[in-house]
């Protein structure tokens, strides 16, 4: 039985591919995180899919440690977990809000803890939109900007983290991930791994996503190729409700397809999440219902805290207050979703 500790946090648990594969892939509830990709020889991150390619019989495997869907079901704390301010924000330069999905606070406040060395490389997430999305380590705002915006298909991003941990080297990192990309990245680090050189202390700084559920890269693309005939993407968008649909910018126009069609798309991995707001990070990121480029920042730890005071200082974001009544709605949707998670586990066990 693993230890709890702050914030919920598996501090130990252990398992090797037999068990992962057992609690995991077998029961179709990948997340496709990442967080075992770079950690076994037999498993790679391909298409939008983690994927074993053989099993192994250890029963201590590194594999197992730090997957978000093994092991622990659910975490115990509110719906929006350790929240020490709320509020929102969003860039005041034009070639951030250019680029962005919303306001921009994530690419903001990435490229600020690069530019003033708290971290000297961060994982971001990248990929035309109808490409398979990965992983990327970025040291630059440019590079940062290039990411920017939502890829809507989960990413195996914590696998160019496992790459990044695993060189020699003890430059700081950081992490932008969804909740359950965070929840690996918080487990390593939080962890007292002696599996050098993976020295996951380095992970300084982890920005969370809100996330609802992720779409299956491959049902998502055969979808859009269908609908589409032939014509490129270029972003997409899923507006806060009441829209309910799915935006599609093309080079002819904006295609609205209803959410209702994309959703069976998600990822049945997401049906068991309880986490809406990435609460393990150090500070959360969603967009604000009826706001359009306007981001909800939610600072959880003084690490958060630091760095969004720091780009309000230097004027690189304008903040606001988010009215109680979206603060209610907020915690309604994430206690919503963890109540949906927490009987998901409770339904199939
Ligand atoms: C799959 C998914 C579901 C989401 N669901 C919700 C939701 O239900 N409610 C809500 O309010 N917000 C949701 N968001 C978050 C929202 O789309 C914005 O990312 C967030 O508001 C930050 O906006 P921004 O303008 O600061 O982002 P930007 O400055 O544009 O930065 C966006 C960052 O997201 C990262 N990213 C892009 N795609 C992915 C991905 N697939 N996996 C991990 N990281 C990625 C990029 O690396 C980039 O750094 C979701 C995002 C994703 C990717």
């Amino acid at each position: 039985m693993g230890k709890v500790g702050k914030q919920g946090e598996k501090t130990k648990k252990s398992g090797g591919l037999t068990r992962l594969a057992a609690e995991v892939f077998d029961k179709d509830r990948c997340s496709v995180c990442g967080a075992c990709v770079g950690r076994c020889p037999y498993i790679v991150y391909s298409e939008g899919r983690v994927i074993l390619q053989d099993r192994c019989t250890l029963d201590e495997g590194r594999c197992y440690d730090f997957c978000p869907m093994a092991g622990a079901k659910g975490n115990f704390e509110g719906p929006l977990g350790t929240v020490k301010q709320v509020l929102i924000a969003r860039s005041t330069r034009s070639d951030v809000r250019k680029k962005a999905q919303y306001g921009g606070v994530v690419s903001t406040l990435v490229a600020l803890a690069l530019r003033e060395g708290l971290v000297k490389e961060a994982i971001l997430t990248s990929g035309h939109p109808e490409d398979p999305p990965y992983g990327v380590r970025v040291r630059t705002k440019a590079a940062v900007l290039d990411s920017a915006g939502s890829r809507f298909a989960a990413a195996g991003t914590v696998a160019a983290l496992n790459e990044a941990l695993a060189e020699p080297g003890s430059f700081p990192l950081a992490l932008v991930g969804l909740p359950c990309q965070v929840k690996a990245a918080a487990a390593m680090r939080a962890s007292k791994t002696r599996d050098v050189p993976f020295r996951p202390k380095r992970i300084k700084l982890l920005i969370g996503l809100f996330c609802t559920w992720a779409l299956e890269y491959r049902s998502l693309s055969r979808y859009l190729r269908y609908m589409l005939f032939g014509e490129r993407a270029f972003h997409y968008d899923i507006p806060p409700p009441p829209a309910s649909v799915f935006k599609v910018f093309t080079g002819d126009g904006i295609k609205a397809f209803p959410l209702d069609e994309i959703e069976p798309m998600r990822l049945n991995a997401c049906r068991f999440c309880d986490d809406m707001t990435s609460t393990r990070a150090d500070v959360s990121v969603g967009s604000v219902e009826g706001l359009d480029g306007w981001n909800t920042v939610l600072i959880r730890t003084a690490e958060g805290n630091r760095l969004v005071e720091m780009a309000a200082e230097k004027k690189l974001i304008k903040i606001d207050r988010l009215p109680q009544s979206d603060l209610e709605h907020l915690k309604e949707a994430a206690d919503l979703k963890k109540q949906r998670g927490l009987s998901a586990w409770e339904e199939k066990d």
